[in-house]
């Protein structure tokens, strides 16, 4: 079984004590999989996690579940700029709603704000149309056009073998397009919950309990 078989929110499952953390339970390898038909429109989400490095951790839904990237200066909106990825095990599509903290001495201990989110559209074709997103990201070239409060418009992921590292790394970019703009930075100048409105401290001060 390869690695891209293996349910990996059994992984997800492993790194967590749901007896010590609010975040929700994965799902059982084989559970609530689906065709990746799914009837409503494939959600993604930007969570900002202030654990021992903040970085912006981005979501999309493919097939079922949650495939993560942990992008350390989160996306840009400028196309000249290309955002350093790195993949995390899947989680569960109810990750999704989580909004508050990781108790400090548990795996990724730290704030977690919904920074933006929304549906998105796989754009990426070939010459039999459009390709399902769980060939892309097997392939490692993923082109959506996302529908965020914060975010809209074309985005590239593309998988990249950095020499001297033994991890695989991910590019994210911005593509061309209208809703492209240099000037514009989100990650600096729009730093308040999609759903709450709270900044990260408000969210620390409200809900933290270590
Ligand atoms: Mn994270």
């Amino acid at each position: 079984m390869s690695r891209q078989d293996y349910d990996l929110e059994e992984e997800y499952n492993s790194k967590r004590n749901f007896s010590k953390t609010k975040e929700p339970k994965g799902k059982k390898a084989g559970k609530g999989k689906n065709d990746g038909k799914s009837k409503h429109a494939p959600i993604f989400v930007i969570q900002k996690h202030d654990a021992s490095t903040e970085h912006y951790d981005i979501r999309l839904e493919i097939d079922g579940t949650l495939k993560s990237w942990a992008c350390p200066k989160g996306p840009s909106t400028d196309p000249s700029v290309k955002r350093l990825c790195i993949p995390t095990e899947d989680h569960p599509m109810s990750y999704a709603d989580f909004e508050g903290t990781i108790p400090k001495a548990e795996y990724g201990g730290g704030t977690v704000m919904i920074w933006d989110s929304g549906t998105y559209t796989n754009i990426k074709k070939n010459e039999a149309g459009v390709m399902p997103m769980g060939k892309c990201y097997k392939n490692g070239q993923i082109e959506v056009e996302f529908h965020g409060e914060k975010l809209d418009g074309g985005y590239a992921f593309v998988r990249a073998h950095m020499g001297g590292s033994d991890k695989t790394q991910w590019l994210l970019v911005k593509m061309d397009d209208g809703y492209a703009d240099a000037r514009r930075n989100p990650t600096s100048t729009e730093n308040n919950s999609v759903v709450s409105g709270r900044t990260m401290n408000e969210i620390e001060q409200e809900e933290g309990d270590d």
